[in-house]
């Protein structure tokens, strides 16, 4: 793909970005219901996407961050990303409440289980997105 359709393309999905997150800021109980119901299995099928084309390897290596000289273990910066936002940051209830128990009871877990758990270090803070191994090795 050339630059500029790389640009646009880009360009597209950044703005896209921007709409539903002031969506969800302005619009009225009624329309959010109504774009939620269209966009959230859009970007659960996003996100599925993506993350199949990051799943480890038969030597627990990315294949898609991985290139022929370095090799990007599994968890690689894109599933990092992915627990962060979608299950230790807004997903997953920090302290249930009444509301978050009754959810609970018909939620699956929205990531697979992975056959390499991240460390403690990995999946805490801010520095998760931060590859300790990676960091130590560029
Ligand atoms: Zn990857």
């Amino acid at each position: 793909m050339d630059q500029v359709l790389g640009q646009v393309l880009r360009n597209a999905v950044w703005e896209r970005l921007d709409m539903l997150t002031d969506l969800a800021n302005r619009a009225d109980a009624q329309s959010l219901v109504s774009v939620a119901r269209s966009e959230l299995p859009r970007l659960t099928e996003a996100w599925r996407a993506m993350l199949k084309m990051h799943e480890p390897d038969e030597r627990g290596d990315c294949p898609t961050c991985s290139t022929r000289w370095h090799r990007c273990k599994a968890p690689c910066s894109v599933w990092q990303v992915a627990h962060e936002h979608l299950v230790a940051g807004g997903l997953a209830p920090q302290q249930p409440s009444a509301a978050d128990s009754r959810l609970q009871g018909r939620r699956k877990s929205p990531v697979p289980t992975h056959p390499a758990p991240p460390t403690a270090a990995e999946t805490t803070g801010r520095h998760a997105l931060v590859n300790p191994r990676r960091a130590v090795t560029a």
